[in-house]
């Protein structure tokens, strides 16, 4: 199916604006289809042209342009032209769609926990089209009125407030103009709770079998969302407009939310049901902001096109950290910023799959799904953090006001912010906007012990980064100076830079986007300094440089470990703890230890994990983060076996069904537990999470029928869910030797694409990066995947995750030639 493309949208929105669409969806027609029926009023600027309307139907069974009938067999790979049309037209199109299961579209799915069917709509990217007809981009927006037909006891929930007209029969109130993308419909027995703030009516929404979890986390959510409406309502000076706000948590949901206006969707995982850390409220409450900025930046102001998607994200990404640091109880919010999402922006600049913040390439919608990365994310909220310290705060949100009134209810592009900002700011942006938005690439920074800072561009991106920064040095935890400076040459003489500091740390404050060299002796001293330091914003840039210097190849990975060992266990904020040791035990420990040491850094991962675990309060986060590492990594089958059975367990872990399965899948990757073990686990806990976790552990064991069993199970089970295919290939990976595994690395480059005939691409994406042979650290596994790549059958997200996972494992190749 080909994909719109630029040109092609251009062209369209140049020719007709949409003036209304009225949707009837028929949902009580069983579990395999739905019937979908739509009547579209738009104009048209040229009488006589002809335009095409997208349509991805079952089957068609009637179309109407002004009353006149067009054969349904004119839809050609899921357009139907649109031939002499008149000032002012209605088209109509009756037909029956699929729902899906790969989260794209309508998915829909059985809640095995009381065999309830659930639905939503998710139309991002270009899924509108599997839903209703339309006129499928960002920038023909239209007023949308729904009417929904459901089984008697469901409920319904979309954009618009929802009314049951009659029994089974919902209406859904006319909305403000939408784009296509993040019109939504959610149907099913969802349960709610309700609040209202501001004259705003607020609702959460969940699954039947989830409400105690959604009682026990709604005071916080609605807390968060109030704290943030009031935040955002003083810094844009626009109210929100979308009447109702609604947040549904969805099943099997590929994304972590989006910003449907009025009716955000989320993955109903974040309604957890156990023990939980502080740091995993503080990331849901993060999303929370984040899909409450997109009503402002993304649903009231759109990108006109793909390529401007960073109004959108980076924005999004900057409004909510800035909202949660300021607005809400979780201050160090900046904290989580830099080790999670900068680490994920830095190693996309790494890649060569790397692309500016805005204008990136987007010829036609579906590739721009690509770019939805670490640098439309990371990279563009730290790009305006710089531009907020060079135009001023005040400056920076007049020009964002400016910029919302102007084109509200409509769309934007990079040139018409830039040139709000340039009015409040006062003088041209261009040449910061050259070096920060237009241009690739990320620095690496550096200080001497003479007080010389230093900046190197890569050398396939270079360009002319002006870096607002400041730099601090530590002794015995102590900050002993700190000092603030614009890096705007290639070496910067620093003033007050103490030569004696054991630890010398350049963008102390983690303000800019540079990856931080560390000089040696900073580097030694890390494993007596790190964990004194009191500031976590200064630890979370050194263990920031510890990655990156691991990935990079200057760093070595057994230092890395090293100090792992040493800090991790003193380690108290447990955003460091939980994303410092995913790094070490998902990438480092496979990917950069050679094979035969592997065991042996996974038992001094377990070991750190253990000494942290007793010293810490027991119930504490520390202590929960510890456990958890410790029941992922270690290889004692005493306490494996007691855990398991529910004996001498962590305090506030009793009863905690996700930690149970933490264990059991560490017992299945050590082959301490059968099918039959695994299978009783499971009829304990007969929910969604219980399922998919049943189904890792069985693909994370580790013998070579096991290994046969998953593989085929993902590759030829056309049944799966797109979440049962995320477990089983996140399971797969995680065990078996490298001469079971090595065939499999073959098998991924022919059997991966094919999913493309079945799977969705926003699904396929994540499944090909999650199932790439990671561990397989080989030139023969580098070899396989670039002649994959090369091959015109791939498609284009998944030759892109390819390349993204190809590109750290030749990280860790590179690693490994300087290092072993
Ligand atoms: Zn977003």
């Amino acid at each position: 199916m080909p994909s719109l493309t630029r040109d092609e949208a251009r062209q369209r929105a140049q020719l007709i604006s949409v003036n209304r669409m009225e949707v009837d969806l028929d949902l009580d027609r069983g579990s395999e289809n739905f019937g979908s029926t739509t009547r579209i009023s738009f104009s048209c600027s040229t009488p006589g042209e002809a335009t095409f309307l997208d349509v991805r139907s079952v089957s068609t069974e009637s179309v109407t342009l002004n009353g006149a009938e067009i054969a349904p067999d004119t839809i050609v790979d899921g357009r139907l032209p649109l031939a002499d049309l008149a000032a002012d037209n209605t088209v109509e199109v009756v037909a029956t769609m699929a729902f899906s299961r790969d989260g794209q579209g309508l998915h829909r799915s059985t809640d095995p926990a009381d065999g309830e069917d659930y639905v939503y709509g998710h139309l991002f990217l270009d899924a509108a089209p599997t839903v209703f007809a339309c006129f499928d981009q960002p920038d023909l927006k239209a007023p949308y009125a729904f009417t929904v037909r459901v089984p008697r006891d469901w409920v319904v929930l979309g954009n618009g407030r929802a009314t049951q007209s009659s029994p089974g029969t919902w209406e859904l109130s006319e909305t403000l103009p939408l784009a296509t993308y993040f019109v939504t419909v959610c149907a099913g027995p969802y349960v709610s709770v309700r609040d209202e703030h501001d004259g705003i009516p607020l609702g959460i929404h969940a699954r039947r079998s989830l409400q105690r979890e959604l009682e026990h986390h709604a005071p916080q959510m609605f807390e968060v969302t109030k704290q943030s409406f009031d935040h955002y309502h003083r810094t844009f000076d626009v109210r929100y407009p979308f009447g109702d706000y609604d947040q549904v948590f969805v099943p099997e949901f590929n994304a972590g939310a989006m910003e449907n206006p009025g009716c955000v969707t989320f993955r109903d995982t974040m309604l957890y049901r156990g023990a939980v850390a502080r740091e995993q409220i503080l990331q849901r409450s993060n999303t929370i902001a984040h899909e409450m900025a997109h009503m402002w930046f993304g649903d009231l102001v759109t990108m006109r096109w793909w390529d401007d998607l960073w109004l959108n994200e980076s924005f999004a990404e900057f409004m909510a950290y800035t909202a949660t640091s300021r607005a809400t109880e979780f201050t160090d919010s900046w904290v989580e910023f830099g080790i999670s999402r900068k680490q994920w922006g830095y190693a996309a600049e790494r890649a060569p799959s790397t692309h500016p913040v805005a204008g990136s390439p987007a010829p036609d919608a579906r590739s721009a799904l690509s770019n939805f990365d670490g640098i439309s994310y990371a990279k563009g909220a730290s790009v305006l953090r710089q531009l907020v310290t060079h135009v001023g705060e005040e400056a920076f949100n007049a020009g964002v006001t400016a910029y919302l009134r102007s084109h509200e209810h409509g769309n934007g592009e990079l040139s018409e912010f830039l040139a709000a900002m340039e009015q409040t700011h006062g003088s041209p942006l261009d040449a910061w906007s050259a070096a920060w938005l237009e241009t690739a690439g990320v620095d690496v920074i550096a200080l001497d012990r003479d007080g010389t800072m230093t900046r190197t561009s890569p050398a396939d991106h270079p360009a002319d980064r002006p870096h607002s920064l400041d730099v601090a040095g530590f002794t015995d935890g102590n900050e002993v100076f700190r000092a603030a400076l614009t890096l705007d040459e290639a070496e910067v003489a620093v003033d007050g830079v103490d030569p004696a500091a054991a630890v010398l740390l350049p963008n102390a404050a983690d303000l800019t986007w540079a990856m931080v060299d560390l000089d040696e002796a900073s580097l030694a001293a890390l494993p007596s300094e790190l964990a004194r330091i009191q500031d976590p914003i200064a630890r979370s840039v050194l263990w920031g440089a510890v990655l990156t210097g691991v990935f990079r190849g200057t760093v070595d990975p057994g230092v890395a470990l090293d100090t792992f060992t040493a800090v991790w266990p003193h380690e108290r904020n447990d955003a460091l703890m939980t994303r410092v040791a995913l790094a070490f035990t998902d990438r480092i420990v496979p990917q950069f230890v050679p094979s035969e040491l592997v065991d042996a850094a996974k038992g001094r991962v377990a070991g750190a994990a253990l000494m942290s675990f007793q010293g810490a309060e027991p119930g504490s986060d520390q202590a929960l983060v510890a456990a958890r590492v410790l029941a992922a990594t270690t290889s004692d089958e005493d306490r494996l076996g007691a855990w398991v059975e529910g004996r001498s367990l962590p305090t506030g872990l009793e009863g905690d069904s996700d930690f149970r399965w933490v264990v059991v899948r560490t017992m299945a990757r050590l082959g301490l537990a059968d099918e039959s073990f695994i299978a009783a686990v499971a009829a304990e806990d007969t929910t969604l999470s219980g399922h998919l976790a049943a189904l890792g552990a069985r693909a994370a064991r580790p013998g070579a029928a096991e290994k046969e069993w998953a593989w085929s199970q993902i590759t030829q089970n056309r049944q799966l869910s797109n979440y049962e295919l995320n477990a089983l290939a996140t399971g797969f990976w995680s065990s078996g030797t490298l001469e079971d595994l090595r065939p499999y690395a073959a098998r991924y480059v022919t059997d991966i694409p094919r999913l493309a005939q079945w799977v969705g691409a926003d699904a396929l994406d994540r499944v090909a990066a999650l199932a790439f042979p990671a561990p397989v650290v080989e030139s023969e596994t580098v070899d396989l995947v670039r002649e994959a790549i090369a091959r015109p059958d791939v498609p284009a997200g998944v030759r892109r995750s390819m390349a993204d996972e190809l590109s750290k494992l030749e990280e860790a190749l590179t690693s490994r030639a300087r290092w072993s």
